[in-house]
């Protein structure tokens, strides 16, 4: 029997796991500078939290989701997004006492049941951002900032900002009711997913990539904001005009989960075929109370890790490997091998990356596969250098060779390492 990696997920090999490494090391990074905390919130919650979270009407909830029972019968869904678990968990564990606003961030990989294609899985990772517990606009921009001077970092430079205002609960039925009607005469030519959208959740259609035409025309949102959202875009504009971001207003942008509020937006880089979204998100006022907190404005972001990858790969962009290997043995020999077993753990906790191997291998073979592993140095012993305590280290980067006593060994190349032989 034969088995292969499910469809819709992918195994990250450890040539790629440096790329992963990058980002996540970069991220972490920037997002520390930024004085945001890192929050890891269980792969499965109940059904209900991303049904009334989401929306019934979207299409994560209504065809995307892995939902399941467990063995007591309890509906259980693997996390098709971040937000609503953070917000879960920040309210059940009272974290607006831990500061106001209050910054987190996650790292970690969301189930949709879609179509696999380019940049589009069933089993992909996102970086997530929540900011709680703020209502205040240069935090929309602050965010938005954030995600593009790290996604800039890491070395992408063909990417655009583009935002909208979705509104609010005062502003958006207005708004709705004007879409319908503009929509309705062109029923006969919606999708069929569209059509069943038109009364329930209008908006949805201008997020469809099939009835696209229809939407060029049709009223828009910000010219239906009351004057609270209104204001609240204007100052987004101006933070992101103070941090000099460029950006795009796209006034047909919405987005596929239905807790947004005024901002959203999303960052598209333009290497990308179809699926160009790299990262996404917007403000969501509501989603606290919804769940029976207090009154919480808050604002969000999540970015897909393969997408980035598949940019920075489309770009060309070269990600340094932060794996290292500084030694490799090549002992011949039981005796020896014996002798050197306990050194190599000595070099090992003096955070000196060490491979040896019990096997015997001919010194050519050590060599080979000491290059194969970008060892930068290699350590010779056999018989006769164990006789005279002594060990013969190579530098694989001059290929210099010299004679060194082996109780000096961890020393000397403790000292080569840190003078900069890395
Ligand atoms: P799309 O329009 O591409 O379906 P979305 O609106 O469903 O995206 P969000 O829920 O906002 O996406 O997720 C944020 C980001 O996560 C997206 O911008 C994208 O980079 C990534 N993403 C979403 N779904 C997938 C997927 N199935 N496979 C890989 N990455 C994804
Ligand atoms: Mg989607």
């Amino acid at each position: 029997m034969e088995f292969k990696a499910v469809r819709g997920t992918k195994d990250i090999l450890p040539d790629t796991v440096k790329v992963w490494q990058y980002i996540e090391g970069k991220a972490k990074k920037i997002l520390e500078c930024y004085g945001y905390q890192e929050i890891r919130t269980p792969i499965f919650e109940e059904t209900n939290l991303f049904v009334r979270g989401i929306g019934e009407t979207t299409d994560i909830v209504s065809k995307e989701m892995y939902t399941f029972l467990d063995k007591k019968g309890r509906s259980l869904t693997l996390r098709p997004e971040g937000t609503a678990p953070v917000v879960r968990a920040y309210i059940e564990h009272r974290l607006d006492t831990r500061g106001s606003p209050i910054r987190l961030y996650y790292f970690g990989p969301m189930f949709r049941y879609e179509r696999p294609q380019a940049g589009r899985q069933r089993q992909f990772w996102q970086l997530g951002i929540e900011v709680l517990g703020t209502s205040h606009p240069s935090i929309d921009a602050e965010v938005i900032d954030m995600t593009m001077y790290l996604l800039q970092e890491l070395g992408l430079n063909e990417l655009e900002v583009q935002i909208n205002s979705v509104g609010c609960g005062v502003c958006r039925p207005r708004y709705k009711e004007a879409l319908i009607r503009y929509l309705s005469p062109f029923f006969k030519d919606l999708c069929k997913s569209c059509k069943e959208k038109l009364s329930r959740n209008p908006m949805r259609i201008l997020d469809c990539k099939v009835c696209f035409d229809l939407k060029i025309s049709s009223p828009v949102m910000i010219e239906f904001l009351c004057d609270r959202c209104k204001d609240h875009f204007e100052g987004v504009k101006e933070y992101l005009d103070m941090l000099e971001v460029t950006f795009i207003l796209k006034p047909h942008l919405v987005r596929g989960l239905d807790y947004y509020t005024n901002t959203c937006f999303e960052i598209i880089d333009k290497n990308l075929g179809a699926q160009d979204a790299v990262c996404a998100g917007g403000r969501y006022d509501g989603l606290v109370e919804e769940f029976g907190g207090k009154p919480t404005p808050a604002f969000g972001a999540s970015a897909g890790i393969e997408r980035i990858i598949v940019a920075l790969e489309k770009q060309g962009v070269d990600v340094p490997s932060s794996t290292k290997v500084d030694v490799y043995f090549a002992t011949i020999g039981s005796r020896v091998k014996k002798k050197v077993f306990s050194l190599v753990k000595d070099l090992r906790k003096k955070d000196i990356s060490t491979i040896f191997e019990w096997n015997d291998k001919s010194l050519k073979a050590s060599l080979r596969e000491a290059n194969r592993l970008r060892s930068r140095f290699v350590v010779i012993i056999g018989d006769t250098e164990l006789n005279r305590n002594q060990a013969i280290l190579k530098d694989m980067e001059t290929g210099e060779q010299k004679e060194i006593s082996l109780s000096g060994l961890v020393n000397v190349i403790s000292n080569l390492l840190r003078r900069g032989c890395k």
